[in-house]
């Protein structure tokens, strides 16, 4: 019944165009000869029944062409035009009669044919771009079901409008549409230990901030028992007024590339452990054979000494950064903090890195006594790696300028080069692990990508910033800042403070 009626209700049938001839041929023999019936017994007499016929027609030829398009109308109009001639014929129509009848049969001919085309067009005309809009619909369904990636389409309030496969398969259940992202603990965060709230969940915190997030990386605990690395990028959508009324998020598996990852920082992480201890007992046997010929040993000889000694001090220094970064990437690298100043840790930096950097000028532009309290060690290795940098990247005869000033809240220290420069697309980038500057043709300058990665992760960890002012061809200049308020001697781990009271060197 529900469908019957469907079908009879035009609105409902905008955008199907399968047109019936049946219906309205029907319809219209039907209502013609119920309407003779009534005449017949009477229940209507001559005169009003000629006034229900076009009355009754008008409706039956505007609803077959609002229903069956142009066919419809014109298959109605026709069948109408036919019952007119018949009732002349039955009604024996004669003379002017016969004529009136005719004229006024033709103009109303004429009128529903005219409505019939009109309506008909209009209607058939919907019906396409209905359709067309549906197809597009469906092309895009068929589309985002079959990407590569899990896409998640919400609306403002979090509810899932669209979904593909992919999704489910990464997330390891089926999303149901309608489901409302962040209200059951889909994700776990960064450690997988504790479920990640609603708001961090990047599709709402894009929803909530109006802005795209990207690459967010998490470990998710998924119901079957699985974990997988996913990576989340989400953005809001907004609408003409620029309110938000979607988000939209992409979701990534990454398990098998961080599974490599983790192969390759394992490795390095053990390698670097097997070289330390050769590194340092050759460290050893230099200093000692160098002690050893030091009265007998011809200039040539000291020489190569000590060339073998800066090599291996190199050496040493390579799987010291890699270490570093083995135990960043696993969060076991460790500060122990004290206090100490600045002003002096830069000086006595500065007068040893002098005493290597022959032909440049390391000049201390500016200093104020400054008390941090900090890692003093890891901070020297800062200090040192953006000095040596500005040594590397800048030609011999241009001086090196470092300076330390301080506000009420921070120190900072800014070591200015006028050497090679960093372009701006880079700027950023530089700070990431492994990121070497390529030039003009693609190659890189001798290293490794790690200083500026350790040096960042250090300043931060001590809930400080480092960045870089630079312009390609004219110099760079790198700042760090540090929180000058005193504090108790702790150790961090991992960026998380821990009160200790006996701080102990590594290393
Ligand atoms: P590397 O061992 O390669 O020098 P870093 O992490 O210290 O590693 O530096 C990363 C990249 O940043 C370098 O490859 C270099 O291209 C660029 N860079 C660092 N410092 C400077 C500088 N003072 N001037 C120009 N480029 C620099």
């Amino acid at each position: 019944m529900r469908k019957l009626l469907k079908y009879l209700n035009p609105i409902a049938q905008l955008g199907n165009r399968r047109y019936s001839l049946v219906l309205p041929t029907l319809t219209v023999i039907i209502s013609c000869i119920l309407l003779e019936l009534l005449v017949h017994f009477m229940v209507l007499d001559q005169s009003s029944a000629g006034i229900y016929a076009i009355f009754i027609s008008l409706v039956l030829v505007l609803y077959f062409s609002f229903h069956d398009g142009i066919i419809g109308g014109i298959i109605a109009s026709a069948l109408i035009i036919l019952y007119y001639f018949y009732i002349m014929f039955t009604r024996r129509y004669m003379g002017s009669q016969l004529v009136a009848g005719i004229q006024t049969t033709v103009l109303l001919g004429l009128i529903y044919g005219f409505m019939s085309v009109i309506i008909g067009w209009l209607k058939q005309t919907i019906d396409i771009l209905i359709e067309r809009e549906a197809d597009e619909r469906q092309r895009l369904q068929t589309i985002i079901q079959q990407l590569p990636v899990g896409v998640l389409i919400t609306d403002h309030s979090g509810r899932v409008l669209v979904t593909n496969r992919q999704a489910d398969t990464i997330m390891g259940i089926k999303i149901p549409l309608g489901y409302v992202v962040g209200t059951d603990a889909l994700v776990t965060s960064g450690k997988g230990r504790t479920p990640t709230s609603a708001a961090k969940f990047p599709l709402m915190q894009a929803l909530g901030s109006g802005r795209a997030i990207v690459g967010k990386e998490y470990l998710l605990d998924r119901t079957d028992g699985k974990k997988r690395h996913v990576q989340i990028s989400a953005s809001a959508i907004h609408n003409k007024e620029g309110k938000v009324i979607a988000a939209a998020s992409i979701i990534n598996d990454i398990t098998q590339q961080k599974e490599l990852e983790k192969r390759k920082d394992d490795f390095v992480n053990m390698a670097s452990h097997e070289l330390k201890t050769p590194i340092t007992s050759m460290k050893l046997y230099i200093d000692t054979l160098s002690l050893r010929l030091a009265k007998s040993a011809d200039e040539k000889s000291v020489k190569i000494i000590r060339n073998i000694k800066n090599q291996t001090d190199k050496l040493q220094q390579i799987v010291n950064d890699l270490l570093d970064v083995s135990r960043l990437q696993t969060g076991k690298l460790t500060f122990t903090k004290e206090q100490f100043r600045l002003d002096h840790l830069l000086k006595e930096t500065v007068d040893v890195l002098q005493q290597s950097a022959m032909k440049q000028q390391l000049v201390l532009t500016k200093t104020v006594p400054t008390k941090v309290t900090a890692d003093k060690f890891r901070i020297y290795q800062v200090v040192t790696n953006l000095i040596t940098n500005a040594i590397k990247y800048s030609g011999e005869t241009t001086p090196i300028n470092i300076s330390l000033s301080r506000n009420s809240q921070f120190a900072v220290v800014s070591v200015q080069d006028f050497g090679i420069g960093i372009a701006k697309d880079q700027q950023r980038k530089i700070f990431e692990r492994l990121y070497q500057v390529t030039d003009d043709t693609g190659k890189t300058f001798p290293g490794f990508g790690m200083g500026l990665y350790i040096a960042q992760q250090i300043i931060t960890s001590h809930k400080g910033k480092i960045w870089v002012e630079s312009s390609k061809g004219k110099g760079s200049t790198f700042y760090f800042s540090l929180p000058i308020q005193p504090k108790p001697s702790t150790i961090i781990h991992d960026g998380k403070s821990k009160t200790k009271k006996n701080p102990r060197r590594r290393r």
